[in-house]
């Protein structure tokens, strides 16, 4: 993203999980905004930082694409969108400038209850398939755990993948284990901690953004200090 602009654009995610808290914690740092009609784009007033309203999926990509300076996103969509632009030679695009201690989850390798788990070893050369819709993220991990597993993307309801047949085990978010148990799964594995964090592109900003920027990172610490 080469253009300059002198006001900082923030994507935070348009509902679901992140939505809320990730307006609260902005509004801590002292942003107000006013609102479009169609709700997509706040304005703000009190200080030069706009926010975009967004599906989560789509906030790497905008920061890559330089459309948005900042996201609140969870590191597990940065992550899998990271490893996905490695995995075709892309550069990397964004980085985490902090995690906010909101949107806590883990991403688990889980196996139907009745199975004995004793480790990933156990995987190795069943010929056996995974559902996920963290591919990149998996397969990384399989690669390191030296397991020739099948990955089977799917971009939701991964938990019923077993019980259709799609899958023998899933790749998943898992916050309570609820989900997991109503689907006769239990996780075994961690391949990732999660939160919601802060992500920003990689080089920065050399224009009026860079002061913004350093000013709302600032105030965050000072934020999110108190909380702890
Ligand atoms: P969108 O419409 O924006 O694509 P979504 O359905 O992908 O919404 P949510 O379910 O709101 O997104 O989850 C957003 C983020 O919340 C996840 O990417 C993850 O970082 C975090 N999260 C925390 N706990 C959970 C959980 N139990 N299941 C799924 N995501 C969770
Ligand atoms: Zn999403």
């Amino acid at each position: 993203g080469a253009a300059t602009r002198d006001r900082l654009r923030i994507a935070i995610q348009k509902s679901g999980r992140l939505a809320e808290p990730a307006r609260k914690l902005l509004a801590a740092c002292g942003l107000s905004w006013r609102e479009s009609r169609d709700k997509l784009f706040c304005y703000g007033e009190s200080l030069p930082v706009d926010l975009l309203l967004v599906r989560d999926d789509d906030i790497p990509g905008l920061i890559a694409d330089g459309v948005c300076d900042l996201g609140v996103v969870g590191r597990n969509e940065l992550d899998e969108q990271a490893g996905a632009r490695a995995q075709v030679g892309l550069p990397q695009a964004y980085r985490e400038l902090r995690g906010l201690g909101f949107g806590q989850c883990r991403l688990m390798l889980a196996v139907p209850e009745d199975w004995d788990w004793t480790g990933p070893a156990q995987l190795r050369g069943r010929g056996l398939r995974i559902a996920t819709s963290y591919p990149s993220i998996l397969s990384r991990w399989l690669q390191e755990q030296q397991i020739d597993a099948q990955v089977v993307e799917l971009s939701g309801s991964v938990e019923i993948a077993p019980r259709l047949g799609t899958a023998e085990l899933i790749c998943d978010l898992v916050s309570s284990g609820a989900t997991l148990k109503a689907n006769q799964l239990k996780p075994v594995e961690t391949l990732l901690e999660s939160e919601a964090v802060l992500a920003g592109p990689v080089g920065g900003f050399d224009d009026a953004r860079a002061a913004l920027a350093q000013m709302l990172l600032r105030r965050m610490d000072g934020v999110l200090q108190v909380r702890e």
